[in-house]
């Protein structure tokens, strides 16, 4: 058996970073991947193989609350999710770190304030490159230092779109984006902004994904070992069931152990669950530091829309996701509780329509669906979901993952996407807002698992909480969980800084707990 100073289970934005972060210290590391490097290939760049085929979802079969099979939106491989991801790296608001009254109910504060994150929101944000521009955004919280490069210039249309809100009184900003792109130097750059990034795979590596800037650059380290095509399927305890001794792991259609001083899970929330319950064993009958009855619940997703408007011209914007607008975060000027985030996502492109009913309903009698998509401006709109501990990760007598989960919060939703309907003539626009489906990969609203996060929330409380303020178990002296199955409440803005950030703070810890430096 094969021990390391710390084993980290997942290679996500959680694991990846959290391996990048540790490798310089020289300690020996072990990455276990259940998946494998994502091939680069043509397809990286196809719609119709990414989003109708689902070339690159898991096959993985989970179930509903009523036992109905469906296949989750997840992404196995060495970079986990944000392989595929938008690459929109926001930080949580200030507030979102506090008690927040919403329609349906309290958002809960999180054991840390915003200001002790913020100094790894910095270094995350360095470390993955993102461009933006600070000042822009009402809600945006303070920060310590300018975004590390420029935002992204909006194309005419999104110009247009932007000057068209302010002109309407909003604040439109440049959104926080992690794409390697030198807009003043193309030559050299490393992005060639094209038309296939948000939910497709970058075949030049540059997308700032866990790989790229987590995973690879922790494998020039001598120390770190990467195990690919490595599903850990139980953690065992020591007899006092004090620590984890044995981590347990498929290989090959063959099981092998590991020891590790230190273990920690980052599986992505539903998975990390998973483990944790399928590991329950006599001194943790519940499942491992279960003890709370927390692990799995208060599962959380975003209240999420894919939808798309059509423009009057013709939208010709090549790279979209360069806006966005938090004017209805906290608030509305009818509405005295958060709406969320509005954001633009990846162009349409007429392969992704093929199937989805509201377009061909409404829109392709009147409209062909390559001039659907040569006028479409496609946005993204996130309300905050409330941890519900009802709303859980579960397993089915076979270890499989149940998903129970029930909406809240649906009424800031409706309303979030009546505002934007509101504006749509003064943005330029025809009167139709449609549901986009092929952006979330799938119509089952349960499956769209990209924003999955809660099931091991941190806290100071052991009777309210898995993990500690470190993100290590109450209950087990060498487990940690560093996906965002920490988070005590999802906000409104995309997930992924927010686990990177945390996994460089937790990272910090680790290594002033293992005596070495930080690099
Ligand atoms: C299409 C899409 C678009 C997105 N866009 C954005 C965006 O623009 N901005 C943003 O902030 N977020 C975005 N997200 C969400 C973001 O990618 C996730 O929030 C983030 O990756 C979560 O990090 P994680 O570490 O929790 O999990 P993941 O990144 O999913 O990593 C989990 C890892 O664990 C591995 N694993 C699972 N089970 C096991 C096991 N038993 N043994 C070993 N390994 C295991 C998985 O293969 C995976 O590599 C998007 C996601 C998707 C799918
Ligand atoms: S926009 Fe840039 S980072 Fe995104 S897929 Fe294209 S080349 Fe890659």
């Amino acid at each position: 058996m094969s021990s390391y100073d710390v084993i980290i289970i997942g290679t996500g934005a959680g694991g990846g970073t959290l391996a990048g972060h540790l490798a310089p210290s020289g300690k020996r590391i072990l990455l276990l991947e259940r998946g494998d490097w994502l091939p680069r290939e043509p397809q990286n760049w196809l719609a119709q193989d990414v989003f109708v085929d689902n070339r690159y979802v898991s096959p993985d079969t989970w179930y509903d609350s009523q036992g109905k099979a469906f296949q989750p939106q997840i992404h196995y491989f060495v970079g986990g999710a944000t392989k595929l991801y938008g690459a929109a790296l926001y930080r949580l608001r200030k507030e979102d770190f506090g008690e927040l009254r919403h329609h349906d109910g309290i958002s809960p504060a999180w054991p840390i304030p915003y200001d002790e994150m913020e100094p790894y929101y910095t270094r995350a944000e360095t470390l993955y490159q993102v461009h933006g521009a600070r000042g822009e955004d009402p809600t945006e919280p303070p920060s310590s230092g300018p975004y590390p490069h420029p935002a992204l210039k909006h194309e005419p249309r999104i110009q247009q779109l932007a000057d068209d809100l302010e002109a309407a009184g909003y604040h439109p900003f440049h959104s926080p984006c992690g794409v390697m792109l030198d807009e003043a130097n193309m030559p050299y750059s490393t992005c060639v902004r094209c038309s296939n990034c948000d939910g497709f795979v970058c075949p030049l590596g540059a997308k700032s994904d866990a790989e790229v800037l987590g995973v690879r650059p922790a494998l020039k380290h001598d120390n770190v070992t990467l195990i690919t095509n490595a599903k850990v399927i139980k953690l065992e305890t020591n007899a006092a069931g004090s620590s984890v001794s044995e981590v347990v792991a498929e290989i090959d259609g063959a099981e092998q152990r590991f020891t590790g001083d230190i273990v920690v899970v980052s599986a992505g929330a539903a998975n990390s669950a998973k483990l944790l319950l399928l590991s329950a064993n006599d001194k943790h009958p519940n499942g491992l530091a279960n003890g709370s009855d927390q692990v799995g619940r208060n599962y959380m997703y975003h209240n999420s829309q894919a939808v798309l408007a059509l423009s009057k011209e013709p939208n010709s914007t090549v790279f979209q996701k360069t806006l966005g607008l938090n004017d209805f975060y906290f608030r509305s000027d009818d509405c005295e509780f958060p709406l969320g985030n509005i954001q633009m996502i990846g162009k349409s492109q007429a392969p992704m329509f093929h199937g989805e009913k509201p377009i061909e309903t409404i829109l392709a009698p009147m409209w062909s669906l390559d001039r659907i998509a040569e006028h479409a401006v496609d946005f993204w709109l996130s309300t905050e979901d409330l941890p519900m501990p009802e709303n859980r990760v579960a397993l089915n007598r076979d270890g499989d993952i149940t998903l129970n989960y029930t909406p809240n919060n649906d009424e800031p939703k409706k309303r979030l996407n009546a505002k934007l309907h509101s504006l749509l003539g003064q943005l330029r626009m025809h009167d139709h807002l449609v549901p986009r489906f092929a952006y979330m990969k799938n119509d089952i609203p349960v499956a769209g698992v990209a924003h999955q996060a809660g099931t091991c929330r941190f806290g100071s409380d052991p009777a309210s909480s898995v993990l500690d303020e470190n993100c290590k178990a109450h209950e087990l002296d060498n487990l940690y969980v560093v996906d965002t199955s920490f988070f005590p409440s999802i906000g409104a803005v995309n997930p992924a800084l927010t686990a990177m950030a945390n996994a460089l703070r937790v990272g910090e810890h680790l290594l002033e707990r293992l005596g070495a430096r930080s690099a």
